[in-house]
């Protein structure tokens, strides 16, 4: 019987694909969207990317790797039926100069991996794209894996779920045996600091804190999150030359993840716009250092981006 079920959702996956596609094809989507205002901005969470058709199969985490080519038609789809705003367009909102556009949609990059730069900014660029990427950096500095991918590949991802269950502490200690030296060509390879710096001083693209070595904050005792944080930032702007001002917590779920007084701390620390991976678009409503996001995984298309933004991204 499970199996029939899934053979029928995977029939029901495949037409209701068609449809999209149909949709797309015939400017359904692009009509719809340019009669609409969204209650917030769309902010899009994506990771790394890939080059390799079937990298996805073969990586840990492979759902967090977006093909190149599905990025290229979301800021395609993007750019000619919403509004791509930079955070700095935000911030000028926020004090009170203007207002933000009918559709507006924000892209970011969580974690720092090099084909960011590599695969992702020409597209961002060609499609004249803002974008607010949100670096760890302890892999940046050590030339390393992130602990994820390394205990990942080593050991399999239930252990890395595992680790996220534990005390700060003894999750350092786990992590260090399982440190892996990142090769430039491995997807998974850390952003280099001069690629950083460049990344950094692209037009529309801003460089945001993401921890030093993306711990499950809320398992760290307030001194060790303070130094995560603290160690992230004056790490990123002496290499960037450039105030840190975006702040994304690892994992990112509210009350989970991080806590109050996490969020304290990055008040405390400067930033003035925080972002989690709570589901939904970001609203005047949410305190701005606890900000929605939608998630994008490996295997979205235009149509289906176009799907979740005319009809079930809604509230
Ligand atoms: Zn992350």
């Amino acid at each position: 019987m499970p199996q029939a079920g899934r053979g029928a959702d995977n029939v029901n996956t495949a037409l209701a694909s068609l449809v999209k596609q149909g949709l797309l094809g015939s400017g359904h989507y692009p009509r719809r969207l340019r009669r609409d205002r969204f209650p917030g901005v769309a902010v899009l969470c994506y990771h790394g990317i890939s080059v390799d058709q079937s990298a996805g199969e073969r990586m840990s985490f492979g759902d967090l790797h977006t093909r190149v080519e599905d990025l290229a038609a979301h800021c395609r789809f993007v750019r000619e039926t919403c509004h791509p705003i930079s955070l700095d367009e935000w911030r000028r909102v926020r004090a009170g100069e203007g207002r933000l556009p009918a559709r507006p949609v924000l892209f970011t990059f969580d974690e720092g991996y090099r084909p960011v730069f590599t695969h992702a900014l020409p597209v961002l660029r060609q499609f004249s794209i803002p974008a607010v990427i949100f670096v760890w950096s302890d892999p940046v500095e050590k030339r390393r894996l992130a602990w994820y991918d390394a205990v990942a590949r080593r050991l399999g991802e239930p252990e890395v779920e595992r680790l996220k269950g534990i005390p700060y502490g003894e999750w350092r200690r786990q992590c260090e045996k399982s440190a892996e030296p990142a090769d430039d060509g491995d997807p998974c390879a850390p952003l280099s600091i001069s690629e950083l710096r460049a990344l950094a001083g692209t037009t529309g693209i801003e460089i945001g804190g993401h921890t030093a070595s993306h711990p499950v904050l809320a398992q760290a005792d307030l001194e060790m999150q303070r130094a995560e944080i603290v160690r992230n930032k004056s790490r990123l702007e002496a290499w960037t030359g450039r105030p840190v001002r975006a702040f994304a917590y690892p994992n990112g779920k509210p009350g989970m993840d991080y806590t109050s007084q996490t969020v304290e701390l990055v008040e405390e620390h400067g930033f003035d716009f925080g972002f989690t991976t709570r589901y939904g678009f970001a609203t005047r409503d949410e305190p701005p250092l606890e900000l929605s996001r939608f998630l994008v995984l490996r295997g979205v298309s235009a149509a289906e981006l176009g799907h979740r933004l005319s009809y079930s991204w809604r509230r």
